[in-house]
């Protein structure tokens, strides 16, 4: 059964490495991938975009094809959503279809401080994608409880529908959104390290230019 893959993010912005990753995991696949914009918990950092302006630019930037869709169920609860959660309620809605967490290598390596993480291969498969420039070691906890699991087979993902670790390669583009707002910051214009469609309205990037 085609999977349906998930990618969350704060995507603020969203650049060419969010979507050029999650466009080949969805080939590797042959998976629907949906864009999740995460609400921020409040301990952590606030996006620069508020959650509207982030989810401007994911319509901007996904516009004009239809592999990859936009998600915005964890912006539309109140608080911050558990992972697990989401997860919980997509399995709920998929019955049997295969669902994959797309996690970028460094997000993966830190899956040990997640909610129920372990819980998290009852509802979901996770696709670890490769993220160049990033330090992502896997703690010892975590590969012991992935290590039966790991597949390197696109098949094993479609013909179940959780419990699996599969690594994706993808084309290694070192590209973060940090590095993004800084250029923007400072007057900079990084013009092909972001989707075409953001250039369309200067109210887009706004947020992030200085006044
Ligand atoms: P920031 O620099 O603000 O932390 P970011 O560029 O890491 O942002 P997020 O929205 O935090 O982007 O990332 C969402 C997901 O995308 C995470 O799983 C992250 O690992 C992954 N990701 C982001 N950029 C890349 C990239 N260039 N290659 C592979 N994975 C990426």
């Amino acid at each position: 059964m085609k999977p349906l893959a998930l990618f969350g993010g704060t995507f603020d912005p969203i650049h060419i490495g969010h979507l050029s990753v999650a466009w080949e995991a969805s080939e590797l696949l042959d998976a629907e991938v949906r864009l999740m914009p995460a609400n921020v918990p409040p301990h952590r950092p606030a996006p620069t975009a508020s959650a509207t302006q982030r989810v401007e630019m994911l319509r901007a930037a996904l516009r004009g094809q239809s592999r990859l869709t936009l998600d915005t169920r964890e912006l539309e609860r109140s608080g911050p959503s558990y992972t697990y959660d989401t997860l919980e309620e997509l399995r709920r809605e998929a019955g049997e279809r295969p669902l994959v967490l797309l996690l970028g290598a460094d997000a993966f390596a830190g899956l040990r401080s997640w909610h129920r993480w372990r819980e998290l291969f009852n509802v979901t498969h996770i696709g670890v994608i490769n993220r160049p420039g990033i330090d992502a070691c896997v703690p010892a906890e975590v590969e012991r409880a992935v290590a039966a699991r790991r597949t390197d087979d696109p098949e094993v993902i479609r013909s179940q529908a959780a419990g699996k670790v599969i690594e994706l390669a993808v084309t290694p583009l070192e590209v973060s959104a940090t590095r993004i707002r800084e250029l923007l910051a400072a007057g900079r214009d990084p013009r092909y390290l972001l989707p075409a469609g953001l250039f369309d309205d200067a109210a887009l990037l706004a947020p992030y230019r200085a006044p």
